[in-house]
């Protein structure tokens, strides 16, 4: 990452091309930038015309798009990032990551090093707001917060299952702690998984949640595994799991669920608890429970490339188009570079444009920038380059032949996946892929 050429954070932005949201193209175009925030986006005349007094960045060959989002992520395990060689039996994995776990002793430094590597590797992919869950929380808050600029939505990870259910007032306790500091970092809450809390847990969380007003992630239908767990603790998630052989959580106080994990999370109150919900995941639905999710103002978070290396797509398709036909709001996700090649949200789009050209490119655009902004709650502020929102910005390269229409900058973008020229964070400049301007 390179210095910072514009410490002001007022100025006016200027490129051959601004693709404000998915349907919007304006050429040869501004924006005027005042302390952080957007004021105008247009024709380039004009904004010079109307903010006289703010000093000119002009980026030549790039369009300017906002800043991606990334609703799922979990940066504190950037320092796995290529150790667990895919594909990925996911209770195995679980033991192999836990197995890579540093010492107690290692833990802080290992921990902040790692996060703040997933937040740099993010801008540097033009990531400029993560929903980053953390289970090292009281380690990466303080460090992100320090040392970076990106956006994060902090979701505190909990669990509480069987033995385990008496620590989480606690862990609550902790995961509610908000940052000190006026800054880029606000907090979540996230209930694990389904095998991990338990559901009168769940309960509690979501109205802590309620409570304090925090958006709500949770791990879901991940796993067919996941119902028999619920139903009986059997399979490999299971009392036969090392893992849960050797924790010893499970005890006769768990209430077992017969209909699998979207009924569950319905029945313990998750959905339409006027908070925002990301579902990550979500792998396995049926119909009724798609409709349960459609009636539900969940979000979910579809992370391809993590599924493809769990070697879900050779099971079955992720049903994210059949979501979006009923009207569940679907956005991109990375997750971890434990389970995942890189950071690039952009990739995750690629990845699934490449397989099936015939998806509209503007659809992903949407699901990388405008969706996950709304996941995170904060779709009245980031995701779109419009008055009133963040300058979060990218100069994306892209030769003049790419700007026919916004459709056909979109499908350049996506087929291509550019990496960033530069990236603004709230208008200050925190990225320069080579010499500035
Ligand atoms: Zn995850």
């Amino acid at each position: 990452m390179t210095a910072s050429t514009t410490d002001h954070n007022s100025f006016v932005l200027s490129a051959p091309a601004l693709l404000a949201d998915s349907h919007t193209l304006i050429m040869d175009a501004a924006i005027a930038v005042i302390d952080g925030i957007i004021q105008a986006c247009h024709q380039r005349s004009k904004i010079l015309e109307q903010f006289p007094g703010l000093p000119e960045v002009h980026v030549d060959s790039c369009v300017l798009t906002p800043g991606f989002v990334n609703a799922h992520t979990h940066l504190e395990l950037s320092f796995l990032a290529g150790k667990i060689p895919g594909p990925a039996d996911f209770p195995n994995w679980v033991l192999q990551l836990i197995a890579a776990y540093p010492s107690i002793g290692d833990a802080e430094e290992i921990f902040s090093q790692s996060a703040l590597a997933g937040a740099q590797e993010s801008i540097r992919f033009g990531v400029t707001t993560v929903g980053d869950t953390s289970r090292q929380h009281p380690i990466v808050r303080p460090a992100l917060q320090r040392e970076s600029p990106l956006g994060i939505v902090s979701f505190g990870e909990l669990t509480a299952l069987g033995r385990s259910r008496k620590y989480l007032d606690g862990r609550l306790a902790a995961a509610l702690n908000q940052p000190e500091a006026e800054n880029l970092m606000s907090i979540g809450l996230s209930p694990h998984a389904p095998y991990s809390v338990e559901g009168l847990a769940l309960q509690k969380i979501v109205a802590a949640a309620r409570e304090h007003h925090v958006p709500l992630s949770m791990h879901l239908a991940e796993l067919r595994e996941e119902r028999d767990f619920l139903r009986d603790f059997s399979g490999p998630l299971g009392k036969s799991w090392m893992l849960m052989r050797h924790m010893d959580l499970l005890d006769d106080q768990i209430p077992p669920f017969d209909n699998g994990p979207i009924h569950w999370a319905q029945h313990y109150g998750l959905f339409n608890a006027g908070i925002p919900v990301i579902l990550a995941h979500v792998n396995y639905a049926d119909d009724t429970e798609l409709d349960i999710l459609a009636g539900s103002g969940a979000v979910v978070a579809y992370c391809p490339r993590t599924r493809n290396y769990f070697g879900h797509d050779a099971v079955t398709p992720h049903p994210w188009q059949a979501m979006q036909k009923r009207g569940i709001s679907v956005c991109l996700a990375t997750d971890s570079l434990a389970s995942n090649p890189d950071l690039s949200l952009l990739r995750e789009a690629q990845f699934l444009y490449r397989n099936d050209p015939s998806i509209p490119s503007q659809i992903l655009w949407r699901m990388i920038t405008a969706e996950p902004a709304a996941a995170l709650g904060l779709g009245s502020r980031i995701g779109r380059l419009a008055p009133g929102y963040a300058a979060d910005i990218l100069a994306l390269p892209a030769a003049k032949e790419m700007f026919a229409s916004s459709a056909a900058v979109c499908d350049y973008l996506v087929r291509e996946a550019p990496l960033p020229q530069r990236v603004w964070i709230r208008g200050r400049h925190v990225f320069s892929a080579g010499p500035s301007t």
